[in-house]
């Protein structure tokens, strides 16, 4: 079958997503389901009603939603149909490999023991690995508006699973939710920890936040963070830019917030983080309460606002299998499977 269509050259694109919220992935349908399955009530009582209610500006009314939701998961069981749900759907994306964000400190502070979270996870993940072949580790976030202990607690109480990477696939640590007066810096101790375990870092910087360059200096210079996630204020401090370009950190932006927090600018940042020389990749973040913008909807919301070619979209996608935390072999099959699309694709476009 041909690719040359774009919209089925997106679908067909072998992708790797290393920036989605496994609770923003929550969809209005499961969450009646969990509604009714945990006896909680909800406000709106059908799907598209759900849907309707999601407005939001900024980052905390945001949270506020956001929030609302994941007080509906309660049981292993409803942590697996979150996570398995969303595999299955971006496995159907031609999605080979993803990194899923989790915030333990969301169900942990609600009286949620995180081995039940981590249980209803894992078993999802082995269970769409052998169903869709779809391959996932977990990157545990703290929660930045809380306090440094409750991080560092946090940590202390996942370290039955994480001195055991293997089996409960937690792959890195990162942090997210409100930016402002909560520096990188002040989980410093915490991040070492997870460093001298062996553990891979991720840091958000949000869109146009207080002292944002600031914080990007810390994440990159003081706390060694890998990737930035989003991190587009970059842009502005050439010193960062050399920085972020010298220690080949990876950027993962998100087309569809991006497009709520700084509407129109899409075309230039993406086409500026591109002329700047900085390793980029397109991803999802919280699709369930972003109009189900998923990874193949991610990438045609960049591609349009930034007219993107087809080498630059096979460019962001290797980027990602790149930058992704996994061995050196399962790196080399995705990007083997990139350029055996790549080179089915230029014999069409050029028969
Ligand atoms: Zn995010």
């Amino acid at each position: 079958m041909s690719v040359v269509c774009m919209q089925e050259f997106l679908e067909k694109l072998p992708k790797a997503e290393l920036h989605v919220h496994l609770e923003g992935t929550l969809e209005a349908d499961l969450k009646i389901k969990l509604a009714e399955r945990n006896n909680h009530p909800l406000r709106s009582s059908s799907a598209e009603e759900i849907r309707q209610g999601y407005i939001y500006h900024d980052l905390p009314s945001f949270l506020t939603l956001y929030y609302e939701g994941v007080e509906l998961l309660q049981t292993e069981q409803d942590f697996h149909d979150l996570c398995y749900d969303y595999l299955k759907k971006v496995a159907q994306q031609n999605v080979l490999y993803t990194e899923m964000f989790f915030d333990p400190q969301l169900h942990t502070r609600r009286g949620i023991a995180f081995g039940t979270v981590i249980r209803g996870f894992n078993a999802a993940q082995e269970e769409a690995e052998k169903d869709f072949g779809i391959r996932s580790h977990l990157i545990m976030c703290f929660i930045r508006e809380m306090s440094a202990d409750s991080a560092d607690e946090t940590f202390t109480q996942a370290l039955p699973y994480l001195e055991r990477p293997g089996r409960s696939r937690i792959i890195g640590v990162g942090l997210d939710s409100d930016e402002k007066g909560n520096p990188p810096a002040k989980f410093a101790k915490t991040f070492a920890r997870a460093r001298a375990l062996g553990l891979h870092l991720t840091m958000h910087c949000d869109l146009d936040q207080q002292n944002t360059h600031e914080h990007i200096r810390q994440a990159l210079q003081d706390l060694g963070s890998e990737r930035l996630d989003h991190g587009l204020n970059v842009l502005e401090k050439p010193e960062l830019i050399a920085m972020a370009r010298d220690k080949g950190v990876t950027f993962t932006l998100c087309p569809s917030p991006n497009d709520v927090i700084r509407p129109g600018r899409s075309r230039q940042d993406i086409r500026d983080m591109l002329a700047a020389g900085l390793k980029i990749t397109i991803n999802s973040d919280d699709p369930g309460y972003m109009q189900s913008v998923y990874m193949t909807e991610s990438f045609a919301k960049a591609q349009s606002a930034a007219d993107l070619t087809r080498d630059e979209l096979m460019q962001i996608s290797r980027n990602a299998f790149q930058a992704a935390w996994i061995s050196d072999d399962e790196r080399a099959l995705y990007l083997d499977a990139l350029e055996t699309f790549a080179r089915k694709h230029r014999v069409e476009m050029s028969s």
